[in-house]
């Protein structure tokens, strides 16, 4: 049988280790603001989903340039622009 102490005595320890908790979460957050090159703005436009998107288009911009296709090949030579893509390509690029 647990008498009303007890259970008060849970109900404090719960509360202390939330707030230590609390505490260890801010002290990580102020030791990442004192780093040197610390920047919430460029932390902020790293979001995950906009890492992902330029991996992918890094993926497929490469895949494109890497591809050995005839036509591609001849609009380099005709506009002497080693980056020029032909049509397929260019959408795949664009991600069409
Ligand atoms: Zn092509």
């Amino acid at each position: 049988m647990s008498s009303p102490g007890e259970a008060f005595q849970e109900q404090e320890f719960t509360i202390v280790s939330k707030r230590e908790k609390k505490r260890i979460t801010q002290e990580g957050v102020d030791k990442l603001r004192a780093k040197p090159g610390w920047d919430p703005t460029t932390f902020r436009s790293e979001r995950p989903e906009d890492t992902l998107q330029s991996l992918n288009q890094n993926k497929r911009t490469q895949s494109a340039y890497e591809t050995e296709c005839d036509l591609c090949g001849e609009l380099r030579k005709q506009n002497d622009d080693p980056t020029a893509l032909c049509e397929v390509h260019l959408k795949e690029v664009l991600g069409f």
